[in-house]
């Protein structure tokens, strides 16, 4: 019987010929990344079950990012740091993203692909729920919690169920006001919370691959110090995936393509990292458990009502609504695409409420500088139509010490280019957060209310 991309990845990494949905298997893992809220957690497991002097399985496959209490005087938050250093210390890890140096690079679900730690056919585990991000590179990648990855710091493997695949099929030629955040929340607006609970979530068809549009004429540009260039395409790809644990997806996948190779191939390049990977793709008889179809040119820019991501409606339902705050960043809508699509509503406009822009990584936080839309860098942009600009982390994401910037502390209603909308997530219990992608986040901010972003887009 055929395999799909997610049981074929599997059924290499456990060394069997062949695996079908609910087998368990001891799978080898690739790369193993924690950052700085469990780390120190999973270090704990580690320590406590292979001895205060063992060694992680592998050096050059562990990945340490610390991205998301960065920017605050909160005292637990700098010791939990101090703790990844001394890891990495004693351990020798070579992989590691600190703080207050050169290094640092931000949000961890972008900052493994932008070091070259991404590769089609790998398998890929981190502790964060988001670490589905990376199945836009044709891996398995999944959120696991801190028990297991302390036994995967340990052994290098790990005991996991084959997960049955659904199919999300999207037909017709996106429109460039269409964005990849707009087709995740229709799609969890159509399934549900848990519609997709411990299932791999592939997406394909010709609109998943011609996503990217709104920022094409930057496509290949170089955004980094160093030969790299920008791919519109890759990073709508990863908003796809980034939200199929709001779906209670086990992961996301696409399937790799030349784009996705040629990514991969200039990061691992230039980062030094492994550059040898082996693409895997379905086979032609492969199961799926159910394929949804979604043809695009019946979507329209979507918006998720508080306080959850299933609470999707096409904007025109929601126009007009009330807001007070608008913030546009994470690794969900704070790559340079998701700015790119920003800027161009906001430049020469003003916004009506008060709007924070966080870039996802210091890389992207450059590319604002290097980026421009008729002259103007987007930097320039955001700062003349009124935004507040932050520094590239996790930052109000998940709301975080009471001193980050853009955190909700009081019962505010804001719109959010980010990933979670439940009681509490940005902060204050009582605001309410409504979830959409940066273009329509962008145009709300200029009207002050919920806005669709054709309406100005120009
Ligand atoms: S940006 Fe938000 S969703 Fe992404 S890893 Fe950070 S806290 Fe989690």
């Amino acid at each position: 019987m055929g395999m799909t991309i997610t049981e074929k990845i599997l059924a290499r990494a456990s060394g069997k010929p062949a695996v079908q949905p609910g087998e368990n298997v001891w799978v080898n893992v690739d790369v193993l990344m924690t950052h700085d809220v469990c780390g120190p957690g999973t270090i704990g497991v580690f320590k406590q079950h292979f001895g205060p002097d063992a060694r992680v399985w592998d050096r050059t496959k562990v990945v340490i990012i610390p991205d998301h209490y960065i920017f605050t005087r909160d005292e637990k938050a700098r010791r939990n740091i101090e703790i990844l250093r001394e890891f990495v210390r004693e351990q020798q890890l070579p992989y590691y993203y600190d703080v207050g140096t050169e290094r640092y690079k931000g949000v961890c679900h972008i900052a493994l692909p932008e070091e070259g730690h991404t590769r089609p056919g790998e398998v890929l585990l981190g502790t964060d729920s988001h670490t589905c991000t990376a199945g836009a590179f044709g891996e398995f990648a999944t959120g696991i919690g801190n028990t297991d990855a302390g036994f995967v710091l340990g052994t290098g493997k790990l005991w996991l169920k084959v997960p049955p695949t659904l199919r999300f099929i999207f037909t017709g030629d996106p429109p460039a006001w269409l964005m990849a955040k707009d087709l995740i929340l229709a799609v969890i607006g159509r399934i549900g919370c848990d519609g997709a609970t411990y299932m791999a979530m592939e997406f394909t068809g010709e609109a998943v691959f011609g996503l990217g549009k709104i920022a094409a004429e930057f496509a290949g540009q170089p955004i980094s110090d160093r030969p790299v260039g920008f791919s519109p395409a890759i990073e709508e790809r990863m908003t796809l995936c980034n939200m199929v644990i709001e779906a209670g997806g086990k992961n996301g996948v696409i399937a790799p393509d030349e784009v996705t190779e040629q990514f991969v191939r200039e990061r691992t390049q230039a980062a030094g990292t492994r550059t040898d990977f082996e693409p895997v793709h379905n086979d032609p008889d492969a199961r799926f458990a159910a394929e949804y179809r979604f043809d695009v040119r019946t979507l329209e820019p979507m918006v998720a009502r508080p306080h959850s991501p299933e609470h999707a409606v096409p904007v025109s339902d929601a126009v007009g609504e009330p807001l007070d705050r608008a913030y546009i960043g994470s690794c969900t809508g704070g790559k340079v695409l998701d700015l790119i699509a920003a800027a161009k509503v906001l430049r020469g406009r003003s916004v009506a409420i008060p709007t924070f822009i966080v870039p996802a990584t210091t890389e992207i936080e450059r590319a604002m500088d290097r980026i421009r839309l008729n002259g103007q860098t987007l930097r320039e942009i955001f700062e003349s139509s009124g935004c507040i600009i932050g520094p590239p982390s996790c930052g109000a994401c998940l709301g975080g010490p009471l001193d980050t910037l853009g955190r909700l502390n009081e019962p505010l209603r804001c719109i959010s280019s980010t990933n979670r909308n439940f009681p509490g997530r940005m902060g204050h219990k009582e605001a309410q957060v409504f979830l959409a992608s940066p273009l329509t986040v962008a145009a709300s901010a200029v009207a002050g209310r919920i806005a669709d972003p054709r309406d100005v887009l120009n």
